[in-house]
């Protein structure tokens, strides 16, 4: 049994839900397809979740959401008419949008979940009914009827590992399952989304729960490529990578699958396939535990481009036990995340993703760090990319680093931090982000093109 998702560009309009259609129909073992709202039909186009988004806010702001609604309500119309679906769709998702739109709104976070997540629901029924008109049993079930439950945490839930012994079950449906990405309930029975970005959680937790074979995770590219596409044109692809690559990758800035989305599938062994809707004969690129090995050092080259960085000097710090302590615990109370800590012997450097700061936030942690931890000099300095080298072949190999400091050097791309992990499957370098585009290319040539 193969567990299939589909992206939100993959069902953007009647003529991308045919392709998926001819894709479940051309193999007995994808019986179990997980999908996202309609996504993007073309560059400047809007995916249904934001119309969501945006349809709720201006209901809590009190404004006339009436044409908002109508917006979002085209976009399953055009896609009912244009598959010809006779089922009585439309008026469901009218009637579900309305009830959803008028409910309470005494819990704002809870409110918008479930309007968010009546994107990929509404769309799982049209797939569903769709499948049925051309004659493939099909079947749409409910996270809450499978037993999908998350932990309360709106807009950003984690599953309960409950859920994998009950979505077990759906192995049971003669039917193809269509099963909307993106959220589930919790115990106490209210509906909460993952983080945007989602169903890609939502297909590995039904990969696991279901023990299958493969996981094939569908979207627009044909595959993974080894760098940015946008940083390096024709870059090759990858066909084959390990979870732990993919993990470091997509941690780093690789966006084809969501960030933390495949850990159940990884846990249980689960292979996964990324494969494109738009191609897919092309093989993909297959991520699993292990490979054979490989004729590349290095996997994949990602890169981060803006962090903050609080620098902080106190003579004789190597000395004081619990400084490092209590610089981070400064961090945890003001709910900051931080990424990297670099240091040298009287000093350490902070490294903290943009988003987790705003100008107060920035201004009460530097004047907290000074005085709290009676440090000579704290500040920020300029602001940095890392760059990374990910490669299950760097492991106990010579030279890696010898090599990337060249290419560094041949391209005239001064390094101001270096960070290995034991694991040695990742090398991190701190540029200035001026150098971004530079420092990648420069890496790419000397791993993928020597
Ligand atoms: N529709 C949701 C989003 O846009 C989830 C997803 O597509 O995976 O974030």
């Amino acid at each position: 049994m193969k567990v299939v998702k589909f992206g939100g560009s993959s069902l953007a309009s009647a003529e991308q839900i045919k392709k998926v259609f001819q894709i479940i129909k051309s193999d007995a073992d994808r019986r179990l397809v997980v999908v996202s709202a309609p996504g993007k039909r073309f560059k400047d186009d809007e995916k249904v979740t934001d119309m969501l988004i945006a349809l709720g806010e201006q209901a809590l702001n009190n404004q006339d959401y009436s044409a908002q609604f109508q917006h979002v309500l085209e976009r399953y119309a055009q896609m009912v008419t244009d598959l010809q679906i006779e089922e009585p769709v439309l008026e469901d998702i009218k009637e579900n949008l309305h009830t959803l739109i008028t409910s309470d709104m005494s819990q704002p976070s809870y409110f918008m979940d479930a309007l968010k997540a009546s994107g990929e629901d509404n769309n799982a029924k049209l797939i569903a009914a769709y499948f049925r008109k051309e004659g493939l049993p099909a079947v749409y079930v409910n996270p809450k009827d499978a037993g999908l439950f998350v932990s309360d945490e709106p807009g950003n839930a984690n599953v309960l590992p409950i859920s994998y012994e009950n979505l077990k079950k759906l192995r049971n449906y003669k039917e193809i399952v269509v099963f909307p990405g993106f959220f589930g309930y919790t115990l106490d029975g209210k509906l909460v989304t993952f983080s945007r970005g989602g169903s890609d959680i939502t297909g590995a937790i039904v990969a696991k729960g279901v023990r299958a074979l493969l996981y094939e995770n569908f979207t627009d590219v044909d595959g993974i490529c080894v760098a940015n596409p946008n940083i390096v044109k024709n870059a090759i692809q990858l066909e084959h990578l390990t979870y732990r690559e993919m993990r470091e990758l997509s941690y780093a800035g690789f966006s084809v699958v969501h960030d933390e989305a495949l850990q159940p599938a990884f846990s249980e062994g689960i292979p996964v396939r990324v494969k494109n809707t738009n191609n897919p004969t092309a093989a993909g690129t297959l991520i699993t535990k292990s490979v054979p090995k490989s004729v590349h050092t290095v996997s994949g080259i990602a890169s981060m481009p803006s962090f903050t960085t609080v620098y902080i000097e106190k003579y004789l710090m190597n000395r004081e036990v619990g400084f490092w302590s209590r610089a981070l615990k400064i961090c945890d109370e003001l709910d900051i995340s931080y990424e990297y800590m670099p240091s040298g012997i009287d000093d350490i450097t902070i490294l903290i993703r943009d988003n987790q700061l705003s100008p107060e936030k920035s201004a009460i942690l530097l004047q907290r760090l000074k005085y709290e931890l009676n440090a000579d000099e704290v500040r920020f300095k300029d602001p940095i990319c890392l760059v990374m080298i990910v490669g299950e072949g760097m492991v106990e190999s010579v030279g890696t680093l010898a090599r990337a400091a060249n290419a560094f050097a041949n391209a005239n791309v001064n390094v101001q931090m270096v960070n290995q992990g034991s694991s040695e499957v990742s090398i991190i370098f701190g540029i200035a982000p001026q150098d971004e585009h530079r420092a990648v290319r420069a890496l790419y040539k000397e791993f993928f093109e020597q």
